[in-house]
């Protein structure tokens, strides 16, 4: 079997090394991949970009292709998997009109209200229907949101109506380009945030082991935001209650409206979630997709062979299989390059990758490339060191013993990954 994995990021390098440890996967191709995917066993780097449709189309019918999986938001959006199907092409993922529901935060705020499923309470607005005075009655902080795809950067939380109102208008001048046409302006809801990632196939759903992320630069949640500077699952704030409701307040009304509304969905989706003080898993987005890094410590605790999975949910099958999980916590530590997440500097020659080898654990490339035999940094997201252990802690410990191994000019990373789910686990029993 031969698979195709899209994209050049990290959760790319996960998900090609996971399908390769498939005994029934003879070759994975990645579409465009990093040094990381060009290294491993069984895995070759195509040049094509993750969002050339007509050439991934192209691709994977000279290579014969039998299963392709998205990694990134931008192709789903741009409707890849219509345009596979269209060529009877296997491919993981919804199709462009449910991808909207990452594509456009206006409409997945409307599907939200629309079927019930809890979020802040927000409103629309164009450049044309912008209403300052409605903003002035709001309570702050108030979080301002770009529409359209902004690479995770068009959510501006505002403290002020005045930086509320320079937020949007910042957005409607063209900040983030046609992303920024429409915006979403909603309250500001105060908890815990969690990822809650499942597959889905139309209709049934297959939840993913829980997991949380960081989004700031810095230590103890502070600095700028960020793709993300680590990971690690499970996710202690998600309780077995508190994932009984998501699935039952969330993700089960989702896809059956997604259903109801004319375009089931099929692939991944991951709901970024606040959990409320009483409870009540509100949902601050969809994304269509695996979220990165949040997939490196998922895939490293997934024992089944993740392309029967794929294969199952494509056949409308997902209530037959089941997903087997490493007991153990996984702990990704993200090192960024020297600049990140504001100017990036590349071209920085990373050295120790082989010692780190032969430590436990294992590393994912995201912003690397092969120059002259040499791996170089090549975006602002360079690694994630995940490590595996009896608890959170000991995946901690087994995380930044790998990170400590590699070094170039400029690396950085945060030092207190899981410092959440630690203090959970020493804190005693309620
Ligand atoms: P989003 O892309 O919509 O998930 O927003 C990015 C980040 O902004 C989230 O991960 C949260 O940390 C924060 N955020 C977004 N919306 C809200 C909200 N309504 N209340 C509090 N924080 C929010």
């Amino acid at each position: 079997m031969k698979v195709l994995i899209v994209g050049g990021g990290g959760r790319e390098h996960a998900l090609a090394w996971k399908c390769a440890a498939a005994a029934r996967v003879t070759e994975v191709l990645v579409a465009p991949g990093n040094a990381g995917t060009a290294t491993e066993a069984k895995v070759r780097n195509l040049a094509v970009g993750a969002e050339d449709i007509p050439a991934l189309v192209a691709l994977a019918v000279a290579e014969r292709v039998d299963l392709t999986i998205i990694g990134p938001e931008g192709a789903l959006v741009a409707g890849v998997v219509d345009a596979f199907e269209a060529r009877g092409l296997k491919c993981f993922g919804p199709r462009r009109a449910a991808a909207q529901l990452e594509g456009s935060k206006a409409f997945s705020k409307q599907f939200l209200q629309r079927h019930g499923i809890p979020t802040a309470r927000s409103a629309t607005f164009t450049r044309a229907s912008f209403d300052a005075a409605w903003v002035r009655r709001q309570r702050t902080p108030l979080v301002v949101k770009a529409s359209g795809l902004a690479a995770g950067k068009g959510v501006v939380i505002a403290t002020t109506l005045e930086e509320a109102l320079a937020a949007a208008a910042s957005m409607f001048a063209g900040q983030f380009g046609a992303a920024g046409h429409e915006v979403v302006i909603e309250e500001f809801l105060p908890g815990e945030e969690a990822s809650f990632i499942v597959m889905a196939d139309g209709e049934h759903i297959l939840p993913l082991a829980t997991s949380q992320d960081h989004k700031r630069r810095d230590d103890g949640d502070a600095g700028p935001n960020t793709g993300g500077m680590g990971a690690y699952s499970p996710a202690p704030v998600v309780t077995a209650a508190q994932h009984e409701r998501i699935m039952c307040e969330v993700i089960e009304p989702a896809i059956r409206g997604l259903a109801a509304d004319g375009m089931p969905y099929t692939g991944f989706l991951y709901a970024g979630i606040m959990v409320a003080p009483d409870g009540t898993p509100n949902v601050l987005e969809f994304n269509c997709r695996l979220g990165d890094p949040e997939t490196q410590p998922v895939l490293m605790r997934l024992n089944s062979d993740l392309t029967l999975l794929c294969e199952a949910a494509l056949a409308g099958r997902l209530d037959r299989v089941r997903a087997d999980w490493d007991a153990r916590a996984a702990l990704g530590v993200v090192m960024a390059a020297a600049g990140y997440p504001d100017s990036v500097r590349t071209g920085d020659v990373l050295e120790g990758l082989e010692q780190a080898a032969q430590l436990p654990g294992k590393i994912f490339h995201a912003g690397t490339r092969l120059l002259d035999g040499r791996i170089v940094t090549s975006g602002g997201r360079v690694l994630c060191a995940v490590g595996l252990g009896e608890s959170v802690a000991a995946a901690q410990r087994e995380a930044y013993a790998l990170a400590g191994a590699v070094h170039w000019n400029g690396a950085h990373y945060r030092r207190d990954i899981g410092y959440r789910a630690i203090a959970r686990a020493a804190a005693p029993a309620a």
